[in-house]
């Protein structure tokens, strides 16, 4: 079976998690952790990067961060992983999903506005696939309406939109380091500081409420317990593994574009009856994945099982959030559901990782095709 997703293994994680251990200092924070922070501040252009145990605390930080409280209400998309909005919610704020552009499946930026009500604090955008949202009209309805914008950049490390790096654009940027992700450590994340004034309480959040970092920095004599927080920071075996996938980013991120580039080639006689994704001008992505979109379910699922059969393991996502039993309760959808059940019901990724071997590529390629020629 060619199974969707093989975690990344650049070459030097076993030594970097040795040195580590023979340090003698395994805990967050050590030499690893800050060789990853300093080469995304450094690659990413980006004022403050905080390593954290997931991509789902990273949003959960940014959400302390950005004073959500309960009553709240936070705009994002129905369609994204459960994370997104478990942030909001752990806070007690009140979801309030919109509906998805059906061309890269990321919010709809034109759908916001009207979602906007006194009690809107932020919006949560999630750049489907490492393809930006459009960011220019999101970031101007954040400011006429006061509200700070996250982003779960979660799929998007290394991508772009413009000249800035995902992550960097709005007042938070949270990556996932899971191992279904780009660039991996097992479990772990990252969280984007955007705005200088939030820098500091983010190191103390992070630290179980404690000004920690000042006091290795010397800027205090004696740490103490200041603010509310909790443990967000990873341990430095985690630390060292990514740091030896970062080394590599460039390295993994070509491959990976290989890949998805002869995907496209390989279908692109195929529209009509399939969609393929679409990059919009301005934005550059990561390859996080290749995905299809057949006519409706039905044909879906016959899809999924045809690729089975053939030894291609095929997946979908997400049940959208608003019709969950938890996003049911904690949320309400705004405006007309056009395009987030209907794209949700009709997309399937394929295998689609670092270092794919082009011969499991020719026979996922191969499957796919057989489908829609015995399907004529
Ligand atoms: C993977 C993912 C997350 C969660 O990341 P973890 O590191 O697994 O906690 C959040 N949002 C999106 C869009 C994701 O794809």
């Amino acid at each position: 079976m060619i199974g969707f997703n093989i975690p990344p293994r650049a070459g030097k994680e076993l030594e970097y998690i040795a040195q580590a251990v023979g340090s003698g200092m395994i805990c967050g924070d050590g030499p690893f952790t800050h060789r990853c922070s300093e080469w995304m501040e450094r690659r990413f252009d980006a004022r403050r990067v905080l390593l954290t145990t997931s991509g789902t605390t990273a949003l959960d930080m940014a959400m302390v961060l950005a004073g959500i409280e309960p009553g709240d209400e936070v705009i994002l998309p129905s369609f994204t992983f459960s994370s997104t909005a478990t942030a909001p919610v752990m806070r007690g704020a009140v979801c309030v999903f919109t509906d998805i552009r059906p061309d890269t499946n990321n919010i709809d930026e034109t759908k916001i506005e009207d979602a906007v009500t006194e009690k809107t604090k932020a919006i949560i955008v999630m750049h489907y696939a490492g393809v930006s949202c459009n960011m220019e009209a999101i970031m101007d309805i954040a400011r006429r309406h006061n509200l700070l914008v996250i982003e779960d950049a979660a799929q998007g490390v290394m991508a772009k939109y413009h000249d800035k790096y995902l992550g960097t654009i709005g007042d938070f940027g949270c990556y996932s380091f899971h191992e279904t992700k780009n660039y991996s450590m097992g479990e772990g994340g990252a969280i984007v500081i955007n705005r200088p004034d939030a820098v500091e309480r983010a190191e103390i959040i992070r630290e179980k409420g404690t000004n920690r970092a000042r006091f290795y920095r010397g800027q205090v004599d004696k740490y103490t317990w200041v603010d509310l927080g909790d443990s967000y920071l990873p341990s430095e075996l985690n630390a060292a593994y990514l740091y030896a996938q970062l080394e590599k980013a460039d390295e993994i991120n070509d491959n990976r574009l290989a890949s998805w580039k002869r995907y496209y080639e390989a279908f692109e006689d195929l529209k009509g009856r399939i969609d393929l994704p679409v990059i919009p001008e301005g934005c550059t992505h990561n390859a996080h994945m290749f995905y299809l979109k057949l006519r409706d379910l039905e044909d879906r699922t016959r899809f999924i099982s045809y690729l089975k059969g053939k030894g291609v393991q095929a997946v979908f996502h997400y049940i959208p959030l608003h019709s969950s039993p938890a996003g049911l309760r904690f949320g309400r959808f705004h405006g007309e559901d056009v395009y987030t059940t209907k794209e949700s019901e009709r997309l399937v990724r394929l295998p689609m990782y670092y270092n794919m071997d082009p011969e499991d590529q020719q026979t996922v390629i191969a499957a796919v095709r057989g489908f829609f020629e015995e399907n004529a």
